[in-house]
């Protein structure tokens, strides 16, 4: 009953109240960003529990949140996306502020084109569908096998199908890419997301893209990655950006891949905490560390394989782990998506759910190219709820820019 009330007066707080949206600059924290709207520290962060304050650390500079004001300018309600499927909310009720963590509501639609190779897979992308991401899916999970530099003929064909989100009637975040094909020099060339979300080639060998060592040898996976989730015990939102890995206090933890020292500190959620950063826009984080490497410092290169600290639990951790975080271009992925496994060929059952995937893919492909598909951008419907406390919209007409 109670929740109730507060469902109702929440959403009639809303109604009328000025929404703004704005862009969350790079530099601003969380708690820098509560102080500077004189927004209450301690029911808004210092009393959430250590896996809410750990999320607050997750906060990508750029993303789009939007912020309501009652009549005399008091805020009544903050949104901030920790992901696409997730945001944090902040909300008054009865004089007070709350925090609670919210499922971001979007709409996911399958698309597909195809076009007539003129310049360059990439450019010509751009220059059909005004994406530069559709670009980068698709020329990033070719690269490792195919060389479009020298083998690629003008007028040669390329489709592809997706998976693109939406919010607030625009597209929202990275589209997925399920399956692409390629023309080169007459010959066809095939790329498939297999239901383990890695890419496959038409003969079900893995193509091969960056590939990571697991952090720490011979660990127990503790918690897996995951967007949002619900916690039935405490009926709260959660979301998971990395891979838990339970291991003994100084074992060591190696860097995942090659590359150079973007951060190496203590921070208050993760502990002693190691960012680095990889080609192709892939960061690697490792944290709640006992003690670092000597010697390493913000800026040293390093190799893949190569010790660069040692497991604890420092930080808001509740017992020795690596907590093991991957980003690309800045959005958190699945990290077990690019840990190195062996079997990289798939055999058996898995190898018949594939080709049945597969066949579905052909027949999707072969129709948009036989038809010659044109990109084209879905308007949505106005009328669709994005901001849902769980049980209830909560939302306002908001100016929709993100
Ligand atoms: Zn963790």
């Amino acid at each position: 009953m109670i929740r109730l009330f507060i469902l109702l007066f929440l959403t009639t707080s809303l109604f009328g109240a000025r929404v703004e949206t704005f862009r969350w600059s790079s530099g601003e924290t969380y708690l820098t960003f509560l102080e500077r709207n004189n927004l209450p520290l301690r029911p808004l962060y210092y009393n959430l529990d250590g896996d809410e304050q750990q999320l607050s650390e997750e906060i990508l500079s750029g993303v789009h949140c939007q912020i309501s004001r009652e009549k005399n300018g008091d805020i009544s309600q903050v949104f901030i996306p920790l992901n696409d499927e997730l945001q944090i909310h902040i909300y008054k009720n009865n004089g007070q502020y709350l925090f609670e963590t919210i499922p971001i509501i979007s709409e996911t639609r399958t698309e597909a084109f195809t076009l007539k190779i003129e310049h360059s897979p990439y450019l010509d992308i751009i220059r059909e569908t005004g994406s530069k991401k559709l670009a980068k899916i698709f020329v990033s999970s070719f690269q490792n096998s195919l060389n479009f530099k020298n083998d690629l003929r003008k007028g040669d064909t390329l489709a592809m199908v997706y998976e693109q989100k939406y919010r607030l009637g625009k597209p929202f975040s990275m589209p997925t890419l399920k399956a692409a094909m390629i023309e080169m020099r007459g010959k066809k060339h095939f790329i498939y997301l297999n239901s383990d979300d890695r890419f496959y080639n038409q003969d079900g060998n893995e193509v091969e893209g960056f590939l990571l060592a697991t952090p720490v040898n011979n660990a127990r996976i503790s918690s897996r990655f995951t967007k949002r989730r619900f916690h039935p015990v405490l009926k709260k939102y959660r979301a998971h950006q990395g891979v838990d890995y339970a291991a003994g206090r100084g074992t060591p933890i190696i860097a995942a891949g090659d590359g150079r020292v973007a951060f190496i500190g203590e921070t208050r959620g993760y502990g002693k905490l190691i960012k680095i950063e990889h080609s192709n826009g892939y960061l690697s984080l490792y944290a709640h560390q006992n003690s670092f490497k000597k010697g390493l410092r913000s800026g040293s290169a390093v190799k893949k394989g190569q010790v660069i600290g040692y497991v604890g639990s420092t930080g808001l951790s509740t017992g020795p782990h690596l907590h093991f975080g991957l980003y690309k271009d800045g959005r958190a992925i699945d990290p077990l998506r690019v840990v190195q496994v062996a079997t990289k060929k798939l055999k058996g059952t898995e190898r018949t759910a594939f080709l049945k995937l597969k066949s579905n893919y052909d027949q999707s492909l072969n129709l948009h190219v036989t038809n010659e598909t044109k990109f084209t951008r879905v308007s949505m419907p106005d009328n669709v709820c994005y901001f849902f406390n769980g049980e209830q919209c909560v939302q306002d007409k908001l100016d929709s820019e993100s």
